[in-house]
């Protein structure tokens, strides 16, 4: 005889989906993230805690959505039952069907006499025990749980979706679009749920970054900076300079746009790589050193000899700018990748690549509203008398970082990401409250559990 009941299975994954969509329409499984206001919105709802991170199966065809369909789990008495409940277009509950009751008791909830009951229900009917629902008696744990689960659904198609019509039309593309340009001297990509026009927008967002940052053109505001030492600077140069102030700040130094004078001494700048003497070093290294920088209000001064460098952060920079032209233009899905920088909007998986065989991918990362950063030695270098001297300089001692091959990180902005990819190749070590990878010259890479957590190995 069996003495454990070990729950029951009603209907499979696919059979519970096949209740909602026909065959030969498009239908995806969208991984979404909440953002704080709906989320907020679908744990009043719901009546306690909420994963922003929430799978939404959707089935389209032309250009209309016909479904809306989530599987959800939710604690009967000790153990989980799980459901699926679909909903309408217009947010409203087509049915809901019990897919495994692990509990053995409370089961006649799973029975469509109970559960029609949901049926045509509205996020507004608050699915009230007794007003919307009557539970079946000896299953009233379970039924409330169904009850409980629906209303997280409802709030959730709610939310993110009837409430943002970005996010629909997101739904209904069915190829992105991809666009490049050459600006700040590397390529960029944009993938974009979304049209062309928000896309120009975005790429306009980075040449106006370098029109402002670029050190390679002399009408910049950068430019007039160094000319004129003393200016009143228009935002994206405030930002710029401020902005990396803070990251000087928080790295101990590490990260400091004022190392353009050494970029230049050991010929990064123009690719006339040479090794200077101690003297040079010396005196490259008296102009460097970020609280030489002076900000008040919006003007911006520089002493003599002092030289900034917005190239560890100025990729960082267009990529935010780029990202926030696209959510202006109500895109819900796109990738702006810089190369060495890139921002997800929703989610996208990554190739990281091997700093030591450039052509090979150490494995995926999978980035959901973040962004990513890589610092490698192998991207400018230069070799000398059997030595490897990489563009990343020490402000400390005027001399390339030795004992880096790559590090990425992960934060919410690219400019983020950009600086302290930078400032985690100087320190040799992945910064506080940051997930990233560190790949040592010699020895075992450094890995932080949230870097785990997004990253899939590649097989060798
Ligand atoms: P990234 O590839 O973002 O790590 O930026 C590297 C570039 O930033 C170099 O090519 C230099 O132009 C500049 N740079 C070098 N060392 C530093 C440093 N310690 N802090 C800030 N910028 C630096
Ligand atoms: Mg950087």
């Amino acid at each position: 005889m069996l003495l454990l009941a070990l729950g029951e299975e009603y209907l499979t994954k696919d059979e519970a989906v096949r209740l909602f969509f026909k065959n030969g329409e498009r239908v995806v499984e969208h991984a979404i993230r909440l953002d704080d206001a709906a989320r907020r919105l679908v744990e009043k709802a719901y009546g306690s805690s909420v994963a922003p991170d929430q799978t939404v199966i959707v089935g389209t065809k032309e250009d209309r959505v016909v479904a809306y369909a989530m599987i959800v789990s939710e604690i009967t008495k000790t153990l989980p039952m799980t459901f699926i409940v679909g909903v309408d277009p217009a947010g409203t509950v087509i049915e809901v069907a019990v897919m495994r009751h692990e509990e053995h008791i409370g089961t006649d909830c799973a029975k469509r006499r109970f559960l029609r009951q949901f049926d045509g229900k509205r996020p507004t009917d608050r699915l009230r025990m007794g007003t919307s629902y009557q539970p079946v008696s000896g299953a009233t744990l379970s039924c409330n749980a169904v009850a409980r689960g629906t209303r997280k659904v409802l709030a959730i198609i709610q939310h993110h979706f009837l409430d943002r019509p970005d996010h629909v039309k997101a739904l209904l593309q069915e190829e992105p679009i991809r666009r490049q340009r050459y600006i700040m001297g590397s390529i960029c990509t944009i993938t974009a749920y979304g049209d062309r026009a928000a896309v120009e927008k975005a790429f306009d967002a980075i040449q106006s970054v370098d029109a402002a940052l670029s050190n390679y053109r002399d009408d910049s505001d950068l430019a007039r900076l160094h000319r004129d030492r003393s200016i009143q600077a228009k935002p994206e140069l405030l930002a710029f300079v401020s902005g990396s102030l803070a990251f000087s700040e928080r790295t101990e130094g590490a990260f400091d746009i004022t190392t353009g004078p050494l970029v230049r001494l050991w010929g990064f700048h123009d690719g006339k790589h040479r090794v200077p003497s101690d003297e040079e070093i010396a005196a490259a290294l008296a102009r460097v050193g970020w609280r030489k920088i002076r900000v008040e209000k919006d003007t911006v001064t520089l002493p003599e000899g002092v030289e900034l460098d917005p190239g560890a952060i100025g990729k960082g920079i267009g990529v935010d700018r780029a990202a926030e032209a696209l959510k202006n233009a109500g895109i819900a899905r796109a990738l702006v990748d810089f190369g060495s920088s890139a921002r997800a909007i929703g989610e996208w998986t990554l190739g990281i690549r091997d700093p030591f065989d450039t052509d090979r991918i150490l494995g995926h990362v999978t980035l959901r509203d973040e962004s990513i950063s890589t610092s490698g030695g192998y991207e400018k270098f230069f070799e000398q008398d059997g030595r490897r001297y990489a563009h990343i300089l020490n402000p400390q001692t005027g001399r390339p970082v030795e004992g880096v091959a790559s590090v990425s990180v992960i934060t919410p902005t690219a400019t983020e990401s950009d600086a302290l990819s930078t400032a985690a190749f100087v320190l040799q070590r992945i910064p506080d409250k940051v997930e990233g990878l560190l790949v040592p010259e010699k020895g075992e890479p450094v890995v932080t559990d949230g870097w785990k957590r997004r990253f899939r190995e590649e097989k060798k």
